[in-house]
């Protein structure tokens, strides 16, 4: 069994991580928070990590106190992530921290040849290309945790290359405003906002889901993850989250992967994989499934989802621009302070006014996201 390190324990996927890692007798060298020390405490108290990390500095010290009569040993900051990140303990790191905040432990992660549980789809979003150039240079195995990319990893199973898909199909349930006008969507709320139809989560991946964002990053995500062109990505607006994505073949074959809607299942195969274990997660029964249906999505309504679209059709920093901007826009809607429509006005003001750039180093991709969150900042 794997040894896992769990960067973003307390966060909804890191809470069904340590679901399933207890549930199938992994152990946990690390975990990490941003300033959860609450829980942080009882999770470190539960699983025995070796290593206990707090991003923020007044956690951190806190965390210490309160761990004191343990062995545990804490640390802070990026510093502390990244430590997390390259235990040497772990053979496992499970990436379900938020935002870009991800990406230089994800980096340090691979180069320390370690497998990649990748929970953490902004890091994909934003340096996608040279997150998977690391991959293959450094021989780590990236293994997806998003629902549908792990459904597409599970079709692609059996295929001898990438060459054989045709096209990548990723399902969407159509989130909280499906069906909505722009008139509609005006006054909606943060409340409204963050009630999902199918799936529970966290705040910032709910309201994408709101905007489609998440569909759009997760398009950028699964061109990044399988190496395939925008005219091989399609989006099926499929209400009932039971489809979890399909894979279409050269010869026509479409594979898909049916399940309830429950991230322990993505996340246990990204542990266990190449083989299935037992699980927690209920079995679906086919026979009381609503008929299940496919359409295509509203481009025009969700302005998120087409600018996600335009930016994947580019080279450069779009995509990190793109998404430092919609992590900024997200950030002020939790807080109330712009309304929904806005934080996709405000991302394609961020667009607008970024100049555009080359995307090798992981340099300029941290500049092109800093650039854009402030491009939304000084636009509201
Ligand atoms: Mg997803």
């Amino acid at each position: 069994m794997r040894t896992i390190s769990l960067l973003g324990s307390t966060g909804s996927i890191g809470r069904q991580s340590l679901d399933v890692i207890a549930a199938c007798g992994a152990s946990v060298a690390a975990i990490t928070a941003n300033s959860s020390v609450e829980l942080l405490e009882q999770q470190a108290r539960q699983f025995h990590p070796k290593l206990v990390v707090c991003y923020d500095p007044a956690a951190a010290s806190d965390i210490r106190t309160r761990l004191a009569d343990t062995d545990i040993r804490v640390a802070s900051g990026m510093e502390g992530l990244i430590e997390a990140a390259t235990i040497p303990e772990a053979d496992t790191v499970i990436t379900a921290v938020v935002g870009n905040v991800g990406l230089r432990p994800t980096l340090a992660a691979i180069k320390a040849k370690k497998r990649i549980a990748l929970a953490n789809k902004e890091t994909l979003v934003c340096a996608g290309e040279l997150v998977m150039r690391t991959a293959k240079e450094y021989g780590a195995e990236i293994i997806p945790v998003d629902s549908e990319h792990s459904a597409l990893f599970q079709c692609i199973q059996g295929s001898a290359d990438h060459g054989e898909i045709k096209k990548l199909i990723l399902t969407c349930s159509g989130g909280p405003f499906f069906g909505k006008t722009r008139d509609e969507l005006k006054n909606y709320t943060r409340a409204d906002a963050l009630k999902h139809p199918t799936w529970k989560m966290g705040a910032k991946i709910t309201i994408d889901c709101a905007t489609l964002m998440n569909k759009g990053l997760e398009f950028i995500e699964a061109m990044r993850l399988y190496q395939v062109t925008p005219d091989q990505v399609d989006i099926a607006i499929h209400r009932q989250s039971i489809v979890h994505s399909l894979v279409e073949f050269r010869d026509n074959a479409i594979l898909a992967q049916l399940g309830v809607p429950d991230m322990r299942l993505p996340i246990q195969y990204a542990l266990t994989y190449p083989k299935r274990l037992p699980s927690v997660v209920e079995p679906l029964d086919l026979f009381s499934c609503p008929p299940l249906s496919f359409q295509r999505p509203d481009t025009e309504t969700f302005q998120c989802l087409k600018l996600a679209l335009d930016c994947a059709r580019k080279p450069g920093v779009a995509c990190a621009v793109l998404n430092g901007a919609n992590e900024a826009a997200v950030g002020l809607f939790l807080k109330d302070q712009i309304r929904f429509l806005e934080i996709g006005e405000l991302v394609a003001k961020a667009l607008e006014v970024v100049p555009d750039g080359p995307a090798d180093t992981l340099e300029q991709i941290l500049d092109a996201d800093r650039a854009a969150r402030e491009a939304v900042y000084a636009a509201r």
